[in-house]
């Protein structure tokens, strides 16, 4: 993978995941990230936290644990900027909110194009045009991903982003998205873990020299409390990552977190909890043998947790199915 200028060459097998991260919180947990050497953030206007982010990321330089050029932050385009007139300005957004001059990677959050909602309006602006309705609803646009992915080339070559990438992409649409780009797609942000372990989309990416970083790496974890999951869907409960982690002496968090970057991707786990930040980020620091891979891979049961064609109707009013 290449990238202009200066800052990291590869993708940081281990990053950190920001999404639901309180406002409150997230500066502290994002300085205390690169403190204890997290080299990757994965932010998104969504987020709804990209100033604290930027807060904790400044606090983090200004303290000499990292320099801006060592350290890969991500950022995310909205479902409701993709008009290509719209992208410019929800990148600088973003770069505003972060307090950087530059991103090491700009992705497309999402296939969905919703329509536009000034920033004066609302910011981050979410799934439903507008929520005071009843009920509310998306309001989908037909705006062609290819124009949308002209835009974001466009800040590659303004200097803006280092990289441009895709997210939530199924590979027949990567290779639409590829057959005609100027710039190609660098990484796919998708859900990928033990449950949903993704190998012909993963060898896909790997022939065609896009990075993969894979997102809600444990599953089931952050879906139980939004009620799109249940216990028994645990990935970090199931009796084989268990049992793999008494026998090397690790958690099952850091063996389902080296499975997912001994595979190649990298993994964005979410946490507040220092500990935690340090239990994650060591993942890179052992490694799984072949008998142990294989039967993490054979766990496999296709589950996506975050899957537009099913939150959408019930969160948002609106049958929205993107990778059926
Ligand atoms: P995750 O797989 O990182 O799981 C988070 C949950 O795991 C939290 O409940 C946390 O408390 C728990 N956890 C963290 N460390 C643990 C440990 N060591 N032991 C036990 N439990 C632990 O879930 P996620 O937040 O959905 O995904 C990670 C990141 O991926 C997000 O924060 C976001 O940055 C990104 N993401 C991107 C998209 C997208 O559409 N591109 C979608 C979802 C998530």
């Amino acid at each position: 993978m290449s990238g202009r200028g200066t800052g990291p060459q590869e993708l940081p097998p281990i990053g950190l995941g920001l999404w639901k991260i309180d406002r409150d919180r997230a500066a502290d947990v994002v300085f205390e990230a690169i403190r204890v050497g997290y080299r990757h953030v994965d932010s998104a206007c969504d987020y709804g936290n990209e100033v604290e982010v930027g807060q904790g990321i400044r606090r983090a330089i200004a303290a000499g644990h990292c320099g801006r050029d060592q350290l890969w932050v991500t950022s995310k385009l909205w479902n409701t900027y993709h008009e290509p007139s719209r992208v410019r300005a929800a990148c600088e957004r973003s770069l505003a909110d972060l307090g950087l001059d530059h991103l090491d990677l700009y992705l497309v959050h999402f296939p969905i194009a919703l329509e536009f909602v000034p920033f004066e309006e609302r910011y981050p602006p979410g799934w439903v045009r507008d929520p005071g309705a009843s009920p509310p609803r998306m309001h989908p646009i037909p705006v062609p991903l290819a124009d949308t992915w002209g835009a974001m080339e466009r800040l590659v070559e303004a200097g803006l982003v280092r990289r441009v990438g895709l997210s939530n992409c199924p590979v027949a649409l990567i290779r639409e998205i590829a057959a005609r780009a100027r710039i190609q797609p660098a990484v796919l942000q998708v859900e990928m873990h033990p449950f949903l372990a993704q190998a012909k989309l993963l060898r896909f990416c790997r022939e065609s020299g896009i990075a993969v970083t894979a997102y809600s790496p444990f599953g089931a974890g952050s879906y139980v409390p939004l009620g799109m999951a249940t216990a028994e869907d645990s990935v970090l409960g199931h009796p084989v990552i268990r049992e793999i982690a008494v026998a090397i002496g690790r958690t099952p968090a850091q063996v389902v977190l080296r499975w997912g970057i001994q595979r190649g991707p990298a993994v964005i786990p979410k946490t507040v909890r220092s500990e935690r930040l340090v239990e994650n980020l060591a993942a890179v620091d052992f490694a799984l043998d072949d008998p142990q891979m294989r039967a993490i891979t054979a766990l496999d049961r296709h589950r996506r947790f975050n899957d537009a064609g099913a939150f959408c109707e019930g969160a948002f009013g609106t049958f929205f199915p993107i990778f059926d």
